[in-house]
């Protein structure tokens, strides 16, 4: 039995694009884990997606930013800590900030249990921080082309959490980087439905993501569908081919909500 789970990535404020997003999920009964970016957080985004049933909110780094020396923001936030206590000090904050402001507002969406590294980079240290923190899984990409499973299978047996630029995924098991004691287990995605490889926007092809979930769905049990809500800003037509996506998916499969996994 193939079940899928959403993942919708860096809510901020309630924009016009917020909105598209969650009123396709409102409207379509689907359930969908939002990733929030605890320092931009802002009430009325929590509002908004408090108001949809099945909703649930977790924290999504802090920042989500890296400036790196020449003024360039890689987005990546979490490897540039210099060290664990700093890293650790920027996650507690955010953990805090979903706290005391989705906690306060609205408990019943709030999933501490959940973290989605930003950009899907983290380090060694990021897992044991995590796991102190009581944090049970991991939502990171994990990718089933032939590359992809190559460096995974090279990478993991070393412990090592990236090769190459790219995350070591370890899909519905612990995300351990060789100790065993570190690890949430890892509920990733592996579709991006709305930007291709290199991050731009594309097109949201109902045929070929529908050919890309099946495709997926070979190798792993779990599917999860990663979307980025900024995208649908000022395109009508592009919440509408997700409503599409989102509507016959949910006739082939069941979309199950993140927090049931792990
Ligand atoms: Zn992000």
């Amino acid at each position: 039995m193939i079940e899928l789970f959403v993942r919708c990535d860096d809510v901020t404020d309630d924009t016009p694009a917020l909105a598209a997003v969650a009123g396709a999920m409102h409207d379509l009964a689907v359930p969908c884990a939002w990733a929030c970016i605890p320092s931009r957080l802002t009430a009325a985004a929590v509002d908004r997606l408090a108001a949809v049933p099945g909703s649930s909110v977790h924290q999504h780094g802090w920042t989500h930013q890296r400036i790196g020396a020449d003024g360039v923001d890689t987005e990546d936030e979490l490897p540039g800590y210099p060290d664990r206590a700093s890293q650790r000090t920027a996650i507690v904050r955010g953990r805090q900030a979903m706290l005391e402001l989705v906690g306060r507002r609205a408990p019943h969406v709030l999933d501490l249990d959940t973290f989605t590294p930003p950009r899907h980079r983290y380090t060694r240290d990021t897992l044991a921080i995590l796991h102190e923190l009581g944090v049970k899984r991991l939502s990171a990409g994990v990718y089933h082309d032939l590359p992809s499973r190559l460096i995974y299978a090279v990478a993991r047996p070393f412990g090592v959490v990236s090769l190459g630029g790219r995350g070591i995924s370890a899909h519905d098991r612990p995300c351990t980087a060789g100790v065993p004691s570190l690890g949430p287990v890892e509920i990733s995605v592996s579709v991006n439905v709305d930007l291709d490889r290199r991050g731009r926007p594309r097109e949201v092809d109902v045929d070929a993501l529908l050919a890309e979930i099946e495709s997926a769905a070979r190798r792993t049990s779990t599917v999860g569908l990663m979307l980025h809500h900024d995208t649908y800003a000022g395109r009508p037509d592009r919440a509408d081919a997700l409503r599409r996506l989102l509507d016959a998916a949910a006739r082939r499969w069941s979309i199950v909500d993140l927090r049931t996994l792990g």
